[in-house]
């Protein structure tokens, strides 16, 4: 795992490589695709889809005579062009070939049915865990081939039209306007949409289920909430309803107000990702539904910001080509922080900002490398992380109203249009005057980021002189050599000064005069460089400037900061006043417990203990979680273990048995193993997903039998998937184990079903646990799977967790299983850690 990064690092310094072929990166368009209208039937009982779609092209100036479709898999009938059946199309692979003839318009119909493995998603299957039937879409990336004919890449655009025929007792929604909608025979209603303005294929979006449409009063459009009929009206709009407030906010700073006729967001089950903002038709995962006691809107409420942001950054604008996502993720990320700034106030943005900074850090790739390759059009959560740093790099840079401006131009001059980063770079260097290709070229162009040492020192005045306080940074990059504008704050007991210097090769050192030390020092106090940056000072120093920084990203860096100064009453005292005080955004005092563990010291377990008993549940959970770095102190695993008995709320409680794994072990089984152990209620999942992290780290192989009774489908998703990838775990730590054939026959045959469910997450999850935990009858379920499936991916991880299996099986005496076994895990969890970072984001 690590030669990639270093390896990413030689590249920056390496000339670039050389593109690959047009048509590599980006499929080569010689027909412009105009519009697209589908006429299909589709019901969520039969898992099929038939009917025709029809494509309006119009030649480009290198027209050829024949056009090609993506289409995976496709039972295709009939081809007619311009109402003509046509001989001589050819289907193969992940493509449709069509003879079109002369180079002027022509109209494309394909008649075809399907059985799509993704693109389109069944659920409410009988014996699964589903409330309600519905199918409904994902496109992004390039899934929609499997359930129609379609220019499946990001660069063409076109208007679009569905009749979709469903059976009466169930409601149908697609992207655009509904213009019709009519029973075309007993028991089938036709729903008709059109969308007038123009989009690109992945953005294409239907669902049809047993909804309920709830209107959302008060917006300049119609909004709706579609959702499951098993959800109440508050269930349904909870966090969704902000959208009412949000669009405002949105046209207003953004300028071009929200062009679509409507706006709808739909609920649905067991949904891939968290939210898509397919045009007009947002999809949102039914997770995120507050339709328990104990969970909030909050993560609705954000999921909601950053889709209709994405109405703008994704669907008016969209990248051009898969490099350029970060025009889409990065904005959409970013924006979604502007509404939270604007209704819940800057510490809290400043919260989510430092957690995107840190997690953009790690990026090693480029977010939008110059280069187009394939390699480069992989999927990269880089986009979103890395990407909404930039853009508050750039908006503090600028200045902020410089910025919304230059943003404001973007939008207005690249509606309805495929972008790319030089038309942003331009339209900010047209508004702010100033060249950024600095910029551009290392972080969004570039991989990594550099590194600075921060250092100060006062140099006292004498005879009635001024002292002078040097400032130090210095560049401590291997290799390439970061240019970097970078301010400078010094507290002082008369307010607070702030100055900007570059930093280019070696240090830049700043002099100013002082009469007495600063209270404080910190460099980029608005964190708008991402770099990696050491910086000591004494206690006090950081404490003045965690309670009196003007910038909160500012004062936040100093109270992470303390958690490395070391234990001592100053510290102790100013971090234990930040979480004590309930006036405070919870995510700072949340950061302050961070740091107060950090310390490990008795008085941090204590003040930490207490707060076990906060009546806000938010304090309780980040007291349990700070409180990870006792591991042996009795009184921390007593506090600890009640929580995990008593604490009502199951995150809390969940949370707390997280931590008595990393604490005793032992007091964390003998909870996980009551907990699996008992008949599930319905606000038990958090604590049933920790649980099964428990066993998956210290269970002994006989706790297989707590786990397999969560791997029946009937199971709820989150606690499936858990149960899923700990029995794999456990019987991977326990492979030299007497009874393992005997345990791995019985975690086969539970988990083996999965393999078929409708839901991909789940079927992913088995096939990596079969890998791990699996008999020889997994592995011939395996390469079955493997043999069948249309979907690339999880053909190669089915061959490669069978083949997993059989090397294993093959190899007898430990020790060369070891090697390859290492090999094989470590392939494996990359994967299947940069999938779950993935569905985290979209
Ligand atoms: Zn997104």
């Amino acid at each position: 795992m690590f030669l990639i990064p270093l390896l990413g690092l030689a590249l920056a310094s390496e000339p670039r490589p050389a593109a690959d072929a047009p048509g590599e990166a980006m499929p080569t368009r010689t027909w412009d695709v105009e519009h697209l209208h589908l006429d299909l039937r589709l019901s969520p009982d039969d898992r099929t889809v038939r009917g025709t779609s029809t494509h309006k092209v119009a030649p480009l100036p290198r027209a050829s005579s024949t056009i090609r479709l993506h289409q995976i898999a496709l039972d295709i009938s009939e081809v007619r062009v311009d109402g003509a059946v046509v001989e001589g199309w050819r289907a193969g692979g992940d493509f449709l070939e069509i003879p079109l003839g002369p180079s002027v318009p022509h109209e494309i119909t394909v008649a075809y049915s399907a059985t799509p493995e993704t693109g389109l998603h069944f659920r409410g299957e009988r014996g699964g865990p589903d409330a309600v039937r519905e199918v409904w879409s994902q496109g992004e990336g390039e899934d929609h081939r499997h359930w129609f004919p379609s220019w499946d890449y990001p660069n063409d655009r076109f208007t679009f039209s569905i009749d979709l025929t469903v059976p009466s007792d169930l409601n149908a929604q697609a992207n655009g306007e509904l213009r019709d909608k009519v029973e075309v025979e007993p028991g089938w209603t036709r729903w008709s949409y059109v969308m007038d303005h123009p989009i690109v294929n992945y953005l294409v979006a239907v669902g049809v289920g047993e909804y309920r449409v709830w209107d959302l009063e008060g917006a300049r459009i119609p909004m709706q909430v579609i959702a499951p009929r098993s959800l109440s009206r508050e269930q349904a709009v909870g966090g969704f309803d902000r959208a009412v407030d949000m669009l405002p906010f949105f046209d207003d700073l953004l300028g071009t107000p929200y062009p679509y006729p409507n706006y709808r967001q739909l609920i649905v089950q067991r949904f891939l990702y968290s939210g898509m903002e397919n045009t007009t038709l947002t999809l949102m995962a039914e997770d995120l539904v507050a339709d328990r006691p104990y969970k909030t809107t909050e993560q609705a409420e954000s999921v909601n910001a950053h889709e209709l942001a994405h109405q703008w950054f994704g669907d008016l604008l969209t990248c051009y080509g898969w490099r350029e996502l970060w025009l889409n993720e990065g904005f959409a990320t970013y924006y979604t922080n502007r509404w939270w700034e604007h209704s819940r106030g800057e510490p809290y943005a400043a919260a989510r900002r430092r957690g995107l900074y840190d997690a953009g850090l790690a990026s090693t790739r480029p977010m939008a490398a110059r280069s187009w390759s394939p390699k480069n059009d992989r999927p990269n959560a880089a986009v979103y992380t890395r990407g909404a740093t930039v853009l508050h790099g750039l908006s503090v840079h600028l200045g902020r109203e410089v910025y919304d401006e230059a943003i404001q131009r973007y939008v207005a001059q690249n509606q309805d249009r495929l972008v790319e980063t030089d038309d942003l770079r331009r339209v900010l260097e047209d508004t702010s005057g100033e060249h950024l290709g600095w910029f551009f070229d290392a972080w969004v162009h570039g991989a990594g980021a550099p590194s600075f040492r921060v250092s100060h020192r006062m140099h006292a005045g004498s005879q009635g002189d001024p002292g002078r306080l040097e400032v130090t940074l210095r560049q401590t990059t291997e290799g390439v050599v970061w240019q970097a504008p970078v301010e400078i704050e010094i507290g002082t007991t008369d307010g607070v000064l702030t100055r900007k210097i570059w930093v280019g090769e070696g240090a830049a050192v700043l002099e100013l005069e002082l009469d007495e030390p600063p209270r404080w020092v910190l460099a980029d106090p608005r964190r708008a460089v991402l770099a990696h940056w050491t910086q000591h000072q004494r206690p006090a120093q950081w404490i003045a400037a965690a309670k009196d920084s003007p910038s909160w990203d500012g004062r936040l860096q100093a109270i992470v900061a303390l958690g490395e100064a070391g234990a001592s009453p100053e510290v102790h005292e100013a971090l234990i006043s930040f979480i004590d005080d309930d006036s405070l955004e919870v995510k700072v005092r949340e950061l302050a417990a961070m740091s107060l563990g950090k310390l490990e010291s008795a008085e941090a377990s204590k003040a930490l203990v207490t707060h076990l008993s906060d009546p806000d549940f938010k304090v309780r959970r980040f007291a349990a979680e700070a409180l990870r770095p006792f591991a042996g102190d009795p009184t921390t695993i007593r506090a600890v273990e009640r929580v995990v008995r008593r604490d009502p709320h199951p995150e809390v409680a969940g949370s707390a048995l997280s931590t008595l794994g990393e604490i005793d072990k032992g007091k964390a089984l003998e909870q996980a193993r009551r907990l699996l152990r008992r008949r599930a209620g319905p606000d038990d999942e958090p604590r049933l997903v920790r649980a099964a992290w428990v066993l998956a780290a210290h269970g002994d192989l006989s706790d297989l039998d707590l786990l397999v009774r969560w791997l029946d489908t009937r199971t709820a998703r989150d606690v499936l998937l858990a149960a899923a990838q700990a029995t794999g775990r456990l019987l991977e730590r326990h492979h030299d184990h007497n009874d393992i054939d005997r345990a791995r026959r019985r975690a086969s045959t539970a988990l083996i079903p999965s393999l078929d469910s409708p839901d991909l997450r789940t079927r992913r999850t088995a096939v990596f646990a079969l890998g791990r935990a699996g008999d020889e009858t997994a592995g011939h379920a395996l390469r079955k799977l493997a043999a069948s499936t249309t979907l690339p991916t999880l053909a190669d991880y089915a061959r490669d967790s069978a083949r997993k299996i059989r090397s294993r099986d093959r190899s007898g005496p430990e020790e060369p299983v070891k090697s390859d076994l290492q090999e094989l895990r470590d392939r494996l969890d990359a994967a299947e850690k940069r999938l779950e970072e993935l569905e985290r984001w979209r």
